[in-house]
């Protein structure tokens, strides 16, 4: 996929798929008029945003067109519409992690595909590291998988570059902006559990029948809400899956055994003390991804059954692939976003 056009009218709106950046920005699914394909646009209305903020969403702009990386999210046009910033990218099939999460596997994913998703965020942190950033914003909303499997990670927005005066720094003690906002809000039990219950060194482990005691895994579960598995996480409705598998109304949703390698993994990456934590190159090169043996693309649809990713929208018009690539041709859009005037 090339460039994309940067004209409004290329795209026909459709449903809304997410939201973020405090609620000023909207994701929605659209057609590419040319070529018929679905594209994401993020649109963020300029208006709303202080002037900090679109110096910081072009700072977030910038930084996406010096990076390639077939793990990380690409925007394929970058232009300002009726007042709103328009970013097109690819549509991710699946949605986030997180949509997959909170919507099927309420009680945490099958291992390996745990395994995929994991190796596709170390290779893009791997990659954003060499370029000398830290990304600062890594969660499942920003991990988003494609129809075919592919893994990208997204939510360049709070990332920084570790440069300063021509020099690497070795750590960044500056808190992302729009995400220090939310603190205030917070009850003390959530603050005290965020930031006092880390301080003191209380990891969180992998859920199941080594780390729950036997006795507890035969009762009736008490929540059904776990982040992949790693301590708790918002439940929501719909189905329950575990481990891939629906279960069964009588068992415990933990009453699965992840393998110890997937144990040592989650160990060496949640250490209290960050010289101990191995890098993300180091990472990909860990015993838990030797479960991997084919392309993500053939196995995380297996994987993720029975969801089924979204596909099949029925256009309204017709498509003429054809004129749309000689249109694009004529027309490829730049991301040059470097000269805004507001
Ligand atoms: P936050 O403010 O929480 O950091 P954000 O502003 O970074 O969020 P995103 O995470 O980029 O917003 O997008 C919000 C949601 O929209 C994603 O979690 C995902 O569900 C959906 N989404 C975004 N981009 C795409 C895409 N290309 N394909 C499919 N879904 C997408």
């Amino acid at each position: 996929m090339g460039s994309f056009l940067p004209d409004s009218s290329a795209y026909e709106l459709l449903t809304i798929i997410g939201r973020g950046l405090e609620d000023l920005m909207t994701v929605n699914l659209a057609r590419y008029r040319p070529t018929g394909e679905h594209v994401a646009i993020r649109r963020i209305d300029l208006e709303s945003c202080t002037n900090e903020m679109v110096n910081y969403l072009q700072a977030e702009l910038h930084v996406s067109k010096l990076f390639h990386h077939s793990s990380i999210l690409p925007y394929r046009s970058i232009f300002i519409a009726q007042n709103e910033l328009w970013v097109i990218s690819p549509f991710m099939a699946y949605g986030s992690a997180r949509d997959l999460i909170s919507s099927h596997f309420t009680d945490g994913m099958n291992e390996l595909a745990i395994a995929y998703i994991l190796l596709g965020m170390l290779k893009a942190l791997d990659y954003i590291h060499h370029m000398g950033y830290v990304h600062r914003s890594v969660k499942a909303s920003h991990v988003l998988i494609s129809v075919d499997g592919q893994v990208c990670m997204s939510g360049l927005r709070s990332i920084i570059s570790l440069i300063r005066h021509g020099q690497r720094a070795r750590v960044v003690h500056d808190f992302p902006q729009y995400s220090i906002k939310v603190l205030p809000w917070l009850s003390p039990e959530v603050l005290q559990q965020m930031l006092l219950e880390k301080l003191n060194g209380t990891v969180p482990c992998l859920l199941d029948t080594t780390t729950i005691p036997p006795e507890e895994l035969t009762m009736k579960p008490s929540r059904s809400g776990a982040d992949s598995g790693i301590c708790e996480g918002p439940s929501t409705g719909g189905a329950h899956h575990s481990n891939g598998e629906p279960s069964s109304s009588g068992s415990h949703p933990y009453s699965r055994t992840f393998s110890p390698h997937f144990h040592a993994f989650v160990e060496l990456c949640l250490q209290r003390d960050p010289e101990k934590r191995p890098s993300a190159s180091a990472l990909i090169g860990h015993s838990f991804f030797k479960q991997i043996k084919r392309r993500p693309s053939e196995a995380l649809p297996d994987l993720f059954r029975p969801v089924t990713p979204i596909t099949g929208f029925v256009s309204t018009q017709p498509q003429d692939a054809a004129s749309g690539l000689a249109s694009l041709e004529s027309g490829l859009s730049h991301m040059d976003v470097d000269d805004w005037d507001f």
